[in-house]
């Protein structure tokens, strides 16, 4: 039996209920929920209690930090199929990979956990009787903002990074997907994170973003989401001297050079791509397939998308839900059309599956135009790209051509292609013979309009810290 919970805000160590917005499953639009918007007086209360939070936080210390964070994984992975099964509903994912989802947070909370206990200073050496000492401390109290399509693990990116350090976080999860964050924040109280130091609200985003961001006691800004989102939220934390970490949109190329398995990596591909619907930032979408293997490459990408069962996220049998709102359902039928107004050829998927919710399936394209508007818009959603290429040079430069520097990936095993990627791929992520963007110890973010900062691995950490530099003459 899947349950969906009764939403509730976080704040000042209550569970608050208000009126707010329905919730959807985007299996057939049915009403699952309300989510709860705060108000004014609840974002007022989150912040004075988020400083006394944010006073203690700092003071306790990393190793009994991590002990509670390390019980708040315990607690999930004990209610990781019940979790799963309210993302399945309020998000449309597998069953199946929502709980991937939760127990890939838990890695991400143990990781962080533990890197936070390793927050080392510097000693400096100087001359007789001067010590110049480099403290890294909590940067403050986090303003916290993540989407939808992760409801576990991307606030789960935030809040992990931001105890670890020691700093206390007002999170804003999606108030399209609330449950997940929900399940998150309450095993984290339920292990013993001090009141106000973990807090969650949901609301009108703009609101909730303009009201927390200025605020001086805010000393970060987080976001997951689109780029004119984070263009907006990153002007905003300029304007008021505050640092963020901005992980924004992707368009993921891929390029495959003549020396590999092809239908390894075309199966591989199909099956990457179907994952989550496609709505991830990091999804492998522009296919760059030297001319040679080329035709062998489309015919297996479409023969392993074209089996790729999709339905409802319950039913055990089903490898891919629906994309999970009417925006998305939308931007696949908009770009679809126009790729094949162009020339390009469908080789599996194409047309929305019913009439109701938002199922559509994993769909390729073949000679895509470098003008679809797909090869320009992000499509965040279940659709493959894939185009012809000379040689690895011409690779190389389309798929820099975009404004986009997430995640690349390479398929060859020649060392000095894999040098050259390396060296000229304008990417944060870059995954050779494999489609995994990141993992909890390492560095994960973009550049150029993909955004800045990092989550996971220690750059990610010390993203949450300050350093201060203290100098002492003795005597
Ligand atoms: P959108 O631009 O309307 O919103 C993106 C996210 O930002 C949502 O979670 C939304 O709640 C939040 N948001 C919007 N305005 C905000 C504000 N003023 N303050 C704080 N938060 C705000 O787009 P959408 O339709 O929800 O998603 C579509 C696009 O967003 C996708 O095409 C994709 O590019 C991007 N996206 C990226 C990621 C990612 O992991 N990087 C995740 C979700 C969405």
């Amino acid at each position: 039996m899947a349950t969906y919970p009764t939403l509730k805000l976080r704040i000042a160590g209550d569970w608050r209920q208000r009126p707010g917005a329905p919730v959807h499953n985007p299996l057939d639009d049915s009403v699952i929920g309300e989510v709860p918007y705060a108000t004014r007086a609840d974002l007022d209360d989150a912040l004075a209690a988020a400083v006394e939070g944010q006073r203690i936080w700092r003071r306790t210390a990393p190793a009994r930090r991590a002990g509670i964070m390390r019980e708040a994984t315990r607690l999930l992975r004990d209610r990781a199929d019940a979790i799963a099964a309210a993302v399945t509903l309020e998000q449309g994912k597998p069953r199946a990979q929502a709980k991937v989802e939760v127990l890939r947070a838990c890695d991400i909370i143990e990781w962080d956990a533990e890197e936070g206990r390793r927050a080392y200073g510097r000693v400096i050496p100087a001359e007789p009787g001067m010590r110049h000492i480099v403290l890294r401390e909590p940067i403050g109290l986090v303003a916290g903002f993540a989407p939808w399509n992760f409801p576990v693990s991307s606030p789960t990116r935030k809040v992990a990074g931001a105890l670890a350090a020691g700093c206390a976080i007002i999170l804003k999860a999606s108030e399209e997907t609330p449950a997940g964050a929900m399940h998150l924040v309450e095993a984290f109280i339920d292990a013993g994170v001090p009141r106000g130091v973990l807090q969650l609200v949901f609301g009108v985003p703009s609101e909730i973003s303009e009201y927390l961001i200025p605020q001086p006691d805010v000393r970060l800004v987080t976001f997951t989401g689109s780029v004119p989102v984070g263009k907006r939220l990153s002007a905003l934390a300029g304007a008021h001297m505050k640092p963020a970490i901005m992980e924004l949109g992707g368009h993921a190329p891929v390029i495959v050079c003549d020396d590999v398995d092809v239908e390894s990596a075309a199966a591989l591909s199909a099956t990457v791509k179907s994952r989550n619907a496609g709505q991830v930032c990091v999804a492998p979408t522009r296919f760059y397939v030297d001319d040679a293997v080329h035709d062998r490459f489309a015919d297996a990408f479409g023969e392993t998308a074209r089996a790729v069962r999709v339905g409802d996220g319950l039913d055990p049998a089903t490898q891919m839900g629906p994309v999970a709102n009417p925006r998305r359902l939308e931007a696949m039928q908009r770009l679809v059309a126009d790729a094949v107004a162009r020339g390009a050829r469908v080789l599996a998927g194409g047309e929305r599956i019913g009439n109701r919710g938002c199922l559509f399936p994993l769909t390729v394209l073949a000679d895509v135009p470098d003008d679809a508007l797909a090869m320009h818009e992000e499509p965040f959603g279940p659709l493959a790209l894939i185009s012809r290429t000379r040689d690895l040079g011409e690779a190389i430069a389309k798929a820099n051509a975009l404004p986009f520097g997430l995640a690349g990936y390479a398929f060859t095993h020649s060392a000095p292609r894999v040098e050259r990627l390396s060296e000229e791929l304008e990417v944060g992520n870059l995954s050779i013979n494999h489609l995994v963007a990141s993992v909890p110890e390492t560095p994960f973010g973009g550049v150029k309009d993909s955004g800045y900062g990092r989550e996971g691995g220690s750059e990610g950490l010390a993203c949450y810290t300050v350093t201060k530099n203290v100098s002492h003459l003795v005597g």
